[in-house]
């Protein structure tokens, strides 16, 4: 029996653990805390910070090894995790599902920071800004109105905002439905890859354009596979 530390908050790190639970391995997933009522996964759950790399680093002085299954987004729990991992000798596995690709049809424009995304957003325009909680910092004196769409409310809004409480998956009906009832002309998200991508295409089909905030880059070296499967074929 393997202890695997999964380190999660997303849909792919639950469906880990539930592959690990029913394989028999001794399996903890640890989730930042950041929501109230979190999705929870199979097998031991812990919440909150380890307190840093040092912290990481003794937690997983419990386990045979750590699964790296943040959200592509999270880049300091992902560099921590590659800190600690080295220090400690945890054999570490990022799985990090890959990104979206434009197709025929979709008018997006990628930029490498939700600051830029900031400064992409026209002056007039009407935007389903669908970049998490975290993300709507940037947006608060961009001269536009907002669909703020999170599953739970930011700290700030910007001046002209309505918002939106909800947990995707979203249909592509409702997505459709979204943009109409709204009048959005403009779609702004980051790049998570997954799931989460009906309002893309939704937007493409509406001709509406998109503005994609990149990923931020793996710390170098690191393992990387892009699905559950692949985990499992690691251990
Ligand atoms: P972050 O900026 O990379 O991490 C900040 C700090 O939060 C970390 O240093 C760590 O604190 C703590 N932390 C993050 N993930 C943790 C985890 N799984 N278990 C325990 N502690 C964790 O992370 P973030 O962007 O705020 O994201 C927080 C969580 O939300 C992640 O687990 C991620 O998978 C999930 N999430 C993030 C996004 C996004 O867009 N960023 C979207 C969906 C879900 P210590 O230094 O004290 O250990």
């Amino acid at each position: 029996m393997t202890r695997v530390l999964v380190l999660g908050g997303t849909g792919e790190a639950r469906e880990l653990a539930s592959r690990l639970a029913d394989d028999g391995h001794d399996v903890t997933t640890s989730l930042a805390g950041r929501t109230r009522h979190p999705r929870l996964p199979a097998g031991e759950v812990r919440t909150g910070g380890f307190g840093g790399v040092d912290g990481l680093a003794a937690a997983l002085g419990e386990v045979d090894v750590v699964i790296d299954a943040t959200h592509p987004f999270a880049a300091t729990m992902t560099e921590h995790a590659a800190i600690a991992a080295g220090r400690t000798g945890t054999p570490l596995v990022v799985l990090r599902r890959p990104g979206w690709t434009a197709g025929p049809g979709d008018r997006w424009t990628r930029v490498g920071s939700l600051t830029a995304a900031a400064s992409a957003v026209p002056a007039g325009a009407r935007v389903l800004l669908a970049t998490g909680r975290q993300g709507v910092e940037a947006f608060v004196d961009v001269d536009a109105w907002f669909l703020v769409r999170a599953i739970e409310a930011p700290a700030v809004l910007p001046v002209r905002a309505e918002l939106v409480l909800a947990r995707g998956p979203f249909a592509l009906s409702d997505e459709r439905a979204l943009l109409e009832r709204h009048g959005i002309t403009l779609v702004v998200a980051k790049d998570s890859g997954g799931a989460t991508e009906a309002k893309l295409v939704a937007a493409r089909e509406r001709g509406v354009p998109v503005v994609l905030v990149d990923r931020p880059p793996l710390p170098p070296g690191v393992d990387v596979v892009t699905g559950v499967d692949e985990v499992l074929a690691r251990l």
